[in-house]
Order: C-alpha cells, then structure tokens, then sequence
C-alpha cells in the first residue's frame, strides 16, 4: 500500500481501526482521529493536507537538532549499507556502538563510564532496576531492593518503569501496578505548596519526607532513589533551590543509589549534555537517558552507570554473568545516528545556543501570566509548562471533563502551532535550533489560542463574561 495514493480521510479511517497509539482515549479518538503527519523539516512539521505547524513539543521533547537534517539521513544511510546488524551478546560488538559508549562516559559527569544500551528511556530505566538488584546481590545485600521516587513524576511504559512513575492520571483502575517494594514520596511543586510556607520551609519538608520514608522503610532495605532533574511530563516542576544537592546527600548518607532520569533533560534541553552536574551539582550513580540522544532520528535509550557498581558486578573471580540485555542493544545504525547527533550539537555549538535562548524562551512564555486562567508559567532553558487554572487566587482548576489544555492545544493547532495538552498543562520543548522570530510567533499564538479558549468558555457558561463580571 502506497500512502501517497490515500486521501487523508481514507489515512485517518485506517488508522483509527489499527493503530493503537499510546495514550489513546478510545471514544475520543474513535471521534477525532490523529493527524497524519507527513513531512518535517527543522522545527517544523506538515500534515498529509500540507499545512504546516511550528512544532513547539519538538516531537516529545526529543528533536533536539531538528528534523529533515540529509546529514542525519546520509549517517543513517550509510551505516545500513555497510553493517545495519551485529549480535551485541558478548562475543561480539560493533564500531558505533563502542564509539558511543567511549563517547558517553566523556559526556557523563563523575565516575559515570559505563553504557547499557537499551531501545529507549522506559527500558533504560527497566535496566537500571536490574542492574541495582544485580548489584546488590552481588554486595549480599539481598533486602536491599525498595525504590523511592515521587508524586507525579514519569519515567516510562513498561510495567516496572511505570509503576516507579507517580502520575496518578497514568495509573487507571484497569492497568496493575508494582506496589510491593515502590514507595512514592511528594512531588517537589512549590507552587502547589501550603499557603503561607516560605521556599526554605517548603524544602525541608521535603527532605524530611525522603528522609523519614528512608527510615520507615528502613535503610539496609532502600535500594534506590529515582528523580527527574526537572519533571518532564508531570508539568515542567523545577524543584526548591538545593533540593537535588541534599536528596543527593541523604541518599549517600543511608547508601542509597541515586537515579538521575535524564531521559528528557539530556542532551542539550537544559544547555548541557547531562544536567545532572551542569546545572544542579549532582553526581549520581546512574544516569538514565535517550530522546534528544538521537535527536528522534532512531530509538535509542542508554542506562549509564558508575566504576563503583562496575567493579563490584565484574568483580574477578566470581563468574558472574550479567545476564540482560536486548537484540538491539547497541543497535550500530541507532548508534551512528547518535554520534552524528552529537557532533552536530558541538559543531553547531547548540548547547551554548539554548543557554543564550533559553532565558529570552522563559522572559517571554511568562508574560502569558497575565491572561486570566494562566496560573503560572514555569521551566529552564527550553522546557516550559503553562499551569491553567480556573482562579488565579485559589490556583483552584477546571473539571477534568472540560480538557482545558486539549482545547488550548486544538486552538493553537488551528492556528498552526503545536502544543502538547496534559491535563490542564500545556507543555513545550521546542528544537535547540529554535529562533528569537520562532520564540515570538510561539508566545503570540499561545495567547490567541488561550483568549480564543476563554471566549468558548465564556460562552458556553463555564466562566463568567466581562459583563457578568461588572455586575456581580
Ligand atoms: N523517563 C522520562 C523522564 C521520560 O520523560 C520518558 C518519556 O517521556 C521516559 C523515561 C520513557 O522513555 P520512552 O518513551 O523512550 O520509553
């Protein structure tokens, strides 16, 4: 089947009875469909009917280089053409693959020199947790093997990855969860925080909480602390000042390893390759990562981890075999793509582009704080959330039902930008190559799709008008 012979509505109509996309709302989708992208080019996007959409996501938080780039294409090509497989189970491995490897423990911060290469994040994350159980066994810490992570937070799909996740609109009554050794703690949101506390009160409860969660569980039983530097799908949430620095002493205080899911925060997001230890000063055990690895050009996801666990999982003499891992790990075309990736960043010199554009990317986004149900809006460098509320005072919010960020969302798309709908979020990550110009037409479009959303809402009596206002 040729896609260029089908109409668009034929393209959507046969997706909608074989495609199962992730996160499908089924009577939603039954109704709308998806939008059949067809071309990209930079930080642009065009659908099979050809309007094209500034696409403000960067795919989902991953086209960091921007897309449609022959360089990519050709790196890809070429590393089809002369070996697109090897087996990479012991005995054998492939030139990419060991490139990248050597090139991500110069890239890590610390002691970070080892790569388990995986087909994304959430498996990134799946390996990390074996590695942790393996490693503990191997230091006859067989009880060690609880994981802390928090509220609201999102590190992947797979049964275990999910279930570290906090996000309780992912956790639906129909799916099972891990609950046996996963505790969750408080998501570090200070905009949430109780009325009155100040930021360093705020933090310490915090700390308290991860602290005392150690305690109650008991420290020869935690294994592990999981965190997103900054949250990606949970709402763009910077934690308090200092927080990551004291979770990152805490956990070494009891012993407890510290996972840093990178997966959305590498690779140049953030102005760095790892923000771990660029922007907040950690040095954790493991890094998780993938998306912006390869900018979206192939899948690919990479649990990178320390000498420390290194040397006690190989240690000589045992006969241990670590026994994980995947047909495509190390996959050499995904690797070569990655390496391409990585030297477009530092030819281009792409991170110190984000640190000069990120902040005018935030200056600007914040001004949206003035519209009426824009409760505040928040992120670093090229990560950002707008947190839509029905009252800007109470911060209380709208009913579920009324998709306040998919009406917001389907407006902008109207107008052709794409933002991505959480909730009440709308969430953006746009590519690193983005422009003051591209900057400029983001904020002005997201207010005419936030006013065209507040006039809907007006007239279909979910909130009061300018004249009901006047009068009451
Ligand atoms: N971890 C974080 C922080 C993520 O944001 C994501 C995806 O958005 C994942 C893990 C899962 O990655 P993937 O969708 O590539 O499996």
């Amino acid at each position: 089947m040729n896609n260029t012979t089908l109409t668009t509505s034929a393209l959507v109509e046969l997706d909608k009875q074989h495609f199962t996309h992730p996160w499908t709302v089924f009577d939603v989708y039954q109704q709308q469909g998806a939008l059949p992208i067809a071309e990209a080019k930079g930080c642009y996007i065009t659908d099979s009917n050809g309007k094209r959409y500034l696409d403000a996501v960067g795919g989902l938080w991953c086209t960091n280089i921007g897309l449609g780039r022959t360089e990519m294409a050709d790196a890809i090509a070429e590393q089809c053409r002369q070996m697109a497989f090897a087996n990479p189970f012991v005995d054998m491995t492939n030139i990419p693959a060991t490139q990248l490897a050597a090139k991500l423990a110069e890239l890590a911060p610390g002691d970070l020199n080892h790569t388990i290469f995986t087909c994304g994040g959430s498996t990134a994350v799946d390996s990390s947790y074996r590695l942790i159980q393996y490693y503990q066994n191997c230091r006859g810490k067989h009880d060690k093997k609880h994981i802390i992570s928090r509220n609201n937070s999102y590190h992947g799909s797979t049964y275990l990855s999910m279930s570290i996740g906090g996000k309780a609109g992912d956790h639906p009554v129909e799916f099972d969860f891990i609950s046996d050794f996963i505790h969750h703690i408080s998501c570090p949101n200070f905009y949430r925080a109780a009325a009155g506390m100040s930021e360093a009160e705020y933090l310490q409860q915090l700390l308290d909480e991860l602290e005392q969660k150690i305690l109650t569980i008991g420290p020869d039983k935690v294994a592990a602390f999981y965190a997103e530097p900054i949250f990606g799908a949970g709402g763009v949430i910077v934690p308090p000042a200092g927080y990551h620095q004291a979770t990152w002493a805490i956990c070494k205080k009891y012993d407890v390893l510290y996972v840093s899911d990178e997966v959305v925060t590498s690779f140049g997001r953030l102005g760095h390759w790892f923000a771990s230890w660029d922007v907040f000063g950690i040095k954790p055990d493991i890094i998780t990562t993938a998306k912006g690895i390869t900018s979206g050009y192939q899948p690919l996801g990479a649990c990178i981890y320390s000498d420390r666990i290194h040397q006690v999982i190989s240690e000589p003499g045992h006969g241990r075999c670590f026994a994980h891992g995947f047909t495509y790990s190390g996959h050499p075309v995904a690797c070569a793509a990655a390496l391409k990736n990585i030297e477009i960043i530092e030819r281009e010199q792409l991170l110190q582009r984000v640190l000069d554009i990120g902040p005018y990317f935030q200056q600007q986004m914040k001004t949206l704080q003035d519209l009426p149900i824009v409760g505040q809006v928040r992120g670093q460098q090229l990560m950002v959330c707008v947190e839509n509320v029905r009252d800007k005072v109470s911060k209380s919010l709208f009913d579920e039902e009324l998709d306040i960020g998919k009406r917001i969302a389907d407006h902008a798309e109207d107008l052709g930008l794409i933002v991505r709908p959480i909730v009440h979020l709308n969430v953006m990550s746009p590519p690193l190559t983005i422009t003051k110009d591209e900057v400029d037409f983001i904020v002005r479009t997201l207010r005419q799709a936030i006013e065209r959303t507040i006039n809907d809402l007006q007239q279909q009596g979910h909130l009061p008008t300018p004249a009901q206002q006047k009068t009451a």
